[in-house]
């Protein structure tokens, strides 16, 4: 088996140190990379750092061409990246599938807007100290940006950082998980076939303990991080002085509203939180978490049930598989500890419940207290909590009930109930008619609270890698 090289300012390297990647379902060894080491890093930093300026004047064509051509070449190479997302990750096929399919989106709509982005032109002449004036508002790259991203979408996150990127003509350098690096040294090895210049990306391998010192480099003034609440945090007290988007997790949350109540209602509701409780074993910051049903509805609960039951386990590669392994056993023991605390505390277990290795069984706990790991933090495992609520008020207040505010699901037909919950729910997106898993990557997605700062999804990002530089014309 070879070992995948690494890319230092889009050279494709190896270092000193192995790294083995195993197969979460099995713990087969399904590839090798290398840890980049401190001479490495430097090198990707220095010359993101001396690129940047030939960076942000790269013609809109170029950038244009190295994005459609990683969107085409994601399109050309899609199942063996989806192959590879499942090895390292343990995500079925077919959402592994899906997630190739978004990166090739996200590239194709970032090489669009590296054709439209410019600034805006303002008037100046609202008031008479203004007349003859206007302002160019043009957006300049801000610096290199640093990225990390988490294990969960191994392809999918890692696109959200480099492509805005490239799109604005910023350096960036990319930190994958340790877990799945090799699906981000793929995505390298198809940056690398552009004519971007040197420097203009890097995707270094690096244990956590050195992940800290590109944090603080001051050379890379942006850092874009996806991943869990505590390194957010850390990061944050790191570098105060830096500009930081946290991208977070979440302990999302779908309400079933009284008028919600018909068999098709219902029946489109239980399968769509079935599917989006469980999919990737619970492992999306926006998997539904949080059930909260009106008391009426006394037919959702028993369809949920029969839906979660359904649902097929086991290995990732089987076509029929909908649930597979979490990222480790020790991720899913993790699971299964919160759910029997939740239980010792007087939840019960209405299906599932029961770990085998690395793979949690589609799990629906209702009578949980509040305060319970399991419904109070991100369980980022496939468990759903199920609770009633006597009204519609109750349910936004259940669902402001946390600590976190990523995405909320309202399922009603009722324009004002879907008006009030924009209005009343402390998240950063609200799906009316659906669960809060659903994500269009254009959008801007990200959260409140402890969920996250900023936002993601291409224009955001775009802006986000940039700021403001303003030339007022005289006399105009
Ligand atoms: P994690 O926080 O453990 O790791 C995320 C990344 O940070 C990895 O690349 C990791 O190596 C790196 N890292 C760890 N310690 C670091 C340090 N001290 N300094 C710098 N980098 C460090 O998260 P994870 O387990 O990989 O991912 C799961 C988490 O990500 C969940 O909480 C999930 O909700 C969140 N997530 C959020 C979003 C979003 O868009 N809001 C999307 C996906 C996942």
């Amino acid at each position: 088996m070879d070992t995948t090289a690494f890319y230092v300012a889009g050279v494709a390297v190896h270092g000193d140190d192995e790294v083995t990647v195993t197969h979460p379902y099995d713990g087969r060894v399904v590839g090798r990379t290398t840890w980049a080491g401190e001479q490495q890093v430097e090198a990707a930093v220095a010359a993101a750092a001396e690129v940047a300026d030939r960076a942000a004047a790269l013609p809109a064509h170029v950038r244009a061409a190295a994005l459609d051509h990683v969107s085409a070449r994601l399109g050309e190479r899609r199942e063996e990246i989806a192959a590879l997302i499942t090895a390292e990750n343990g995500k079925p096929l077919k959402w592994a599938r899906i997630e190739a399919d978004r990166a090739r989106s996200v590239f194709r709509w970032a090489a669009e807007e590296a054709r439209r982005f410019a600034g805006d032109l303002q008037r100046l002449d609202t008031d008479p100290g203004g007349t003859g004036r206007i302002a160019v508002v043009k957006r300049v790259p801000r610096g290199p940006v640093l990225g990390i991203s988490p294990f969960n979408f191994p392809l999918n996150l890692v696109a959200h950082k480099i492509a805005p990127a490239i799109a604005v003509g910023a350096p960036i350098v990319l930190k994958p998980a340790p877990a799945t690096p090799l699906t981000a040294l793929l995505l390298g090895e198809l940056l690398a076939e552009t004519d971007l210049p040197a420097g203009m990306f890097s995707v270094l391998p690096v244990p956590n303990e050195r992940a800290a010192a590109l944090v603080a480099d001051p050379r890379l003034p942006i850092v874009s991080f996806t991943g869990s609440g505590p390194v957010g945090a850390q990061i944050r007290r790191a570098v105060p002085e830096k500009h930081v988007t946290l991208e977070l997790g979440g302990n999302a949350a779908v309400l079933l509203c009284a008028d919600y109540g018909s068999d098709a209602d219902l029946g489109w509701a239980a399968q769509r939180v079935a599917t989006f409780g469980t999919y990737q074993a619970g492992q999306s910051c926006i998997a539904v978490q949080r059930v909260y049903v009106h008391a009426g509805l006394t037919g959702f609960l028993p369809r949920l049930i029969d839906a979660v039951s359904a649902l097929r386990t086991g290995d990732p590669n089987d076509p029929e598989v909908e649930v597979g392994p979490m990222i480790s056993e020790d991720a899913a023991r993790r699971v299964e500890d919160w759910v029997q605390e939740a239980v010792a505390a007087g939840a019960t277990v209405v299906a599932g419940g029961k770990r085998e290795g690395a793979t949690y069984a589609p799990t629906i706990l209702t009578d949980v207290p509040p305060g319970a790991k399991v419904v109070a933090e991100e369980v980022f495992g496939p468990v759903l909590v199920v609770s009633e609520v006597g009204d519609d008020a109750a349910g936004f207040a259940a669902i402001n009930d946390s600590a976190y505010g990523l995405q909320a699901g309202v399922f009603t037909h009722n324009i004002q109930t879907a008006f009030a919950a924009h209005r009343e729910l402390k998240v950063g997106g609200v799906i009316v008619g659906d669960v809060p898993s659903y994500r269009a990557d254009q959008m801007p997605y990200g959260g409140m609270k402890g969920s996250g700062v900023g936002r993601e999804g291409l224009a955001s990002a775009m802006d986000d890698y940039t700021e403001p530089r303003v030339m007022v014309l005289t006399g105009v």
